[in-house]
């Protein structure tokens, strides 16, 4: 693309000459200013025990109650809408419907709090897919299915700062002729050898309960991903790091945690690993917005819009014999209301759907038992001017430190990087750390200042004058922000009994998959509003 390289060159051009010049006259920044974005863990936290349940002043009614407005809530109202069921209330904890997948604005900038990307869906995805065609992301061209390059990710789409420069990809640089080079290669063999070459029902689909379950396959996910490396002899340090990141970034815990099933999906569920320059694979597109995926929840919840009640805390869930019983406090007015409907969607995580539900199914119990989730900060920072940047390949929409050793970044993306202004300028960028859960409760701790230091000192190793650029740092916490694919997580008979009931109270969430992408989210949400029951 014509804007990318022109675009491209005059950034490194500006960051060159800018870099050599802050080398010669360091100075201590004054720290910029920082605030909480984001998800109310307070009114979340109204749900723990012991807190005395008020009265309902109010009573409101509906056909259909949907409890959680992420993308699995929306995708159920929005399915239930498709059935021509208009009485429809979505009851949302925080004012604005999304969940992970919410956006935020910083210095007249868009950006994202969570989610910030949809790769092209595959196959087994058509519910997403079939959406995506209503809004003109796709359209079928020739026989093919053609994605909107307007809303793909613009190249260059990521580089990796390794050994004192950026490079393109992320995958870390290796001599053909080396070990580590040597180790790609067996690892995408491996991974295309499990993917199978059989037509029909795949054994890594996505969504992964379309996948064809096989004692192989079940043999993955009862070892860690790291315990399987280890069998095939794939040790280098490179490939260790690039699968753990990727681990990192999609699952919220590295090889060590998630099981050897959930590191192979991530792979062979699209198109493979590719090693590079040796590829003949498909490369995979993504679709990315400013705001990251809240461009897509805007979509799914304008057609809603009247049926989306926010501030809207569910406290108590309970099944009657003639319809269910919701209690909600009403965090605009502090008031309690009740909601009664014939039929209700708990579409929030599981172990919230445990605490609210009145007498849980077995499954439920085991199920909010069985998933640990991951907590990830999130780091909006704006910055006035494009960063100073080390030599080699130039700013891309994802940039990532090569760091053997650990810590918790997984890098940052560029609010602008779709833009396609001709002059670098002003820009939001957006960092990642997923955390170990023993830091779960630090992040509870109101003084924001301890978390925007851990990532500008991180940002700092690449980008020397972060200090000076960032005019504010607005951090978002999430707590509980996604289920870890453990070993006996992916085949766990309680996920598969909370996907099928389909009596008057049913559930949805990303949850249920035992791992959190969009396709999972959207797909359970569309299924939960299928009167039929689903395998
Ligand atoms: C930092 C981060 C980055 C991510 N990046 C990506 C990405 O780039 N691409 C991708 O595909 N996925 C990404 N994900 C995964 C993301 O979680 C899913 O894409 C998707 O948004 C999950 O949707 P959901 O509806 O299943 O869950 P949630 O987003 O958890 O939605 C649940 C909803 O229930 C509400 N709720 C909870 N309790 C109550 C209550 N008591 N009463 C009323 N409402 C309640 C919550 O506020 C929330 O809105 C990311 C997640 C995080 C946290």
């Amino acid at each position: 693309m014509n804007a990318g390289l022109s675009r491209r060159a005059l950034l490194t051009t500006a960051a060159s000459a800018a870099f050599a010049g802050a080398a010669c006259t360091p100075r201590a920044e004054p720290p910029p200013p920082v605030s909480w974005a984001g998800a109310a863990h307070q009114r979340g936290h109204r749900l723990r025990a012991g807190q005395p349940l008020p009265t309902a002043a109010v009573q409101k009614n509906a056909a259909v109650l949907i409890v959680g407005g992420g993308i699995a809530g929306l995708a159920a109202a929005r399915g239930f809408a498709a059935q021509g069921i208009d009485d429809i209330a979505v009851l949302e904890l925080e004012d604005q419907p999304g969940g992970n997948s919410r956006g935020h604005v910083l210095a007249g900038m868009a950006c994202p709090l969570g989610a910030h990307y949809l790769p092209l869906p595959t196959p087994e995805a058509h519910e997403v897919s079939d959406w995506l065609h209503e809004l003109g992301l796709l359209r079928q061209h020739l026989g093919r299915t053609v994605a909107d390059e307007r809303h793909l990710c613009h190249s260059p789409q990521e580089r990796l700062f390794i050994d004192g420069a950026w490079v393109e990809g992320l995958l870390p640089p290796a001599d053909p002729a080396s070990d580590t080079a040597a180790q790609y290669r067996r690892f995408a063999q491996a991974v295309a050898a499990l993917q199978g070459s059989q037509p029909g029902p795949r054994r890594f689909a996505l969504p992964a309960h379309r996948s064809v379950w096989s004692a192989e396959v079940a043999a993955l996910d009862r070892q860690t991903f790291v315990h399987w490396l280890q069998v095939q002899g794939l040790n280098d340090e490179r490939l260790r790091w690039y699968l753990d990141y990727c681990c990192r970034d999609d699952y919220g815990a590295g090889i060590h945690t998630v099981s050897a099933w959930a590191g192979v999906h991530y792979f062979a569920s699209r198109h493979g690993f590719s090693v590079p320059g040796e590829s003949t694979g498909e490369s995979e597109g993504v679709f990315t917005w400013p705001e990251g995926n809240a461009w897509l929840v805007q979509r799914l919840a304008a057609p809603l819009a009247a049926r989306i009640h926010g501030g809207r805390t569910v406290l108590q869930v309970t099944e009657q014999r003639h319809g269910v019983q919701v209690l909600a406090w009403n965090e605009h007015t502090q008031q309690a209301e009740n909601w009664t409907a014939q039929q209700l969607v708990l579409a929030t995580p599981l172990f919230i759907a445990a605490r609210v539900l009145q007498n849980p199914p077995e499954a439920l119990r085991q199920a909010a038992a069985l998933l640990l989730h991951a907590p990830w900060l999130v780091a909006n920072v704006h910055l006035d001017a494009p960063l100073l940047d080390r030599p080699g390949a130039p700013p891309a929409w994802d940039s990532v430190r090569y760091a053997p050793g650990g810590g918790t970044a997984l890098g940052y993306v560029d609010a602008m990087h779709q833009s396609l202004r001709p002059h670098p300028g002003p820009t939001v960028i957006t960092a990642y750390h997923t955390l170990p859960a023993n830091e779960r409760t630090a992040l509870l701790a109101p003084d924001p200042v301890p978390w925007r230091d851990r990532v500008l000192d991180d940002l700092a190793q690449t980008h020397p004058d972060i200090r000076r650029r960032a005019q504010h740092v607005a951090l978002t916490r999430w707590g509980h922000a996604m289920a870890v694919p453990r070993p006996g997580v992916q085949h766990h008979p309680a996920l598969q009994a909370l996907r099928q009931l389909r009596g008057r109270v049913r559930f949805a969430h990303a949850d249920l998959a035992g791992y959190s992408v969009f396709e999972e989210a959207f797909t359970l949400g569309s299924e939960v509003a299928s009167p039929a029951p689903v395998g």
